[in-house]
């Protein structure tokens, strides 16, 4: 195994036991053990008090056996090497679960950038495109938002790799605005996906879907959108929480009234169609579909056996700790891990590398229609596996994604 830290270990727990249960030939378990390639570089930027300080910067390709890697880039004081290529091999499990031809990537560079001027942001955004330009292309690595990165940074991306490669190449990274080259339903994709799999999921449970009740945690564009669209269904979403409070209403919010309050105030918090709530009250609501749609680490065993409802739906990434995780499955909740959930993201975001590459862009609705269709088939993918192999559906949606990558690199062979 590789030398890595304490995250790299966590997801390679998940990876051993579905290499386990699916016998995979070890030589290919210690292939996939390994990120393909890990770019550390300095960027040096002309500061606006006129100082030069160095920000490190890493861009990590995990696996490209399936096509071109695939993942965010991430701005954030606490980035670290282990962090992005951990975060890089979730990339390659969630392409494969998503059945995109795309490999796992992600980048990201160490800074605070709530203390930078938009001027300082671009300089550092170029200047790392610049380090790692011979890495990256359509064919090769193709980044996208993340964590503090937006449509603007992508366009910045966008811009400098197409100065260095001399002709506008679109393609090189998803995310971006619609203007240049952006697909139309990418903003909402994670949270349309979200509602799909669980309107299939509460199909499989006998569940009526305009009947159920949800609780949000997070109202970003992945908790509100969400919201937006289960409730489209007929579903009452009756809480909803950020970093700063929470609304609960039993009778359900009115979410488009919500979503116009939290674009106003920048928070959920104080919203008139409802009452207060704290953000751990939210886990123990009697509601049947929980969607933590905030951060990492969120539902931990202090909450877990609180937790009633019956489908947890896992808009974030690693909201759940794996012993929670156990708990859960083992109390009979239907858990959707986040590489199957949110991976609506990533699939329009393979639409909008394959718009660009064709130069001919799709309308609302087909995007629209092609993702429900992956959507659907991922879902009864890793639903299948569970029900073969009798295990839960995390375990389940890791050996959809190994059995895939595996059979390729079997297929594709050693290189020397
Ligand atoms: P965002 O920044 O738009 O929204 C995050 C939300 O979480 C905000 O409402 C914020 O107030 C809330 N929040 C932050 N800290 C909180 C706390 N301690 N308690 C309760 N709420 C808190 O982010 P996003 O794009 O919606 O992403 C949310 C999660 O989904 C992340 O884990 C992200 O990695 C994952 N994800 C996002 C996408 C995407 O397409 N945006 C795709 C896949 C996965």
């Amino acid at each position: 195994m590789a030398e890595h830290g304490s995250v790299f270990a966590a997801m390679l727990k998940e990876f051993d036991r579905a290499a386990r249960i699916l016998k995979l030939d070890p030589g290919i378990w210690r292939i996939l053990t390994y990120p393909k390639r890990q770019i550390v570089v300095s960027c040096p930027v002309l500061m606006d008090n006129g100082e030069i300080e160095v920000f490190t910067g890493y861009r990590v390709q995990y696996n490209v056996t399936l096509g071109p890697a695939k993942g965010g880039i991430r701005y954030h004081p606490d980035v670290t090497l282990d962090e992005v290529t951990t975060l890089a091999a979730w990339m390659t499990w969630k392409c494969a679960v998503a059945h995109v031809p795309f490999g796992g990537g992600k980048g990201g560079i160490a800074c605070d950038p709530t203390r930078m001027s938009p001027r300082e942001l671009e300089a550092l955004t170029r200047r790392y495109v610049a380090e790692i330009v011979d890495a990256i292309g359509p064919e090769k690595d193709v980044p996208a938002p993340d964590v503090n990165t937006n449509d603007q940074v992508m366009a910045w991306v966008m811009d400098t790799y197409s100065m260095h490669v001399g002709h506008t190449e679109t393609a090189v990274v998803t995310g971006k605005p619609i203007e240049m080259g952006g697909s139309l339903g990418r903003r909402e994709a994670t949270g349309r996906g979200v509602m799909i799999v669980t309107r299939e999921a509460a199909r499989h449970l006998g569940l009526d879907i305009s009947r159920t009740t949800v609780a949000v945690q997070g109202f970003g564009n992945v908790g509100s959108v969400s919201a937006e669209q289960l409730a489209g269904l007929g579903a009452k979403i009756v809480a909803v929480t950020d970093q700063n409070g929470g609304v609960l209403n039993p009778n359900g919010l009115d979410i488009p009234e919500l979503v116009d309050h939290a674009s106003t105030h920048k928070t959920v918090e104080g919203f008139p169609g409802g009452d207060r709530i704290d953000n751990e009250d939210l886990w123990g609501l009697d509601v049947d579909v929980l969607i933590p749609a905030a951060l990492e680490n969120q539902i931990t065993m202090d909450n877990a056996p609180r937790i009633k409802a019956r489908i947890l739906t896992e808009g974030a990434n690693g909201p759940t700790a794996p012993d929670a995780h156990n708990h859960l499955h083992e109390r009979g909740v239907f858990v959707i891990p986040d590489i199957l959930a949110n991976c609506g993201g990533v699939t329009v975001s393979y639409f909008e590398w394959v718009q660009d590459r064709h130069g001919y862009f799709w309308e609302l609705d087909e995007v629209n229609a092609r993702l429900e269709k992956k959507m659907c088939e991922a879902f009864a993918d890793v639903l299948q596996t569970s029900q073969q192999y009798g295990v839960d559906l995390r375990t389940a949606a890791y050996m959809v994604a190994i059995a895939r990558v595996g059979t390729v690199t079997k297929m594709r062979g050693m290189y020397a």
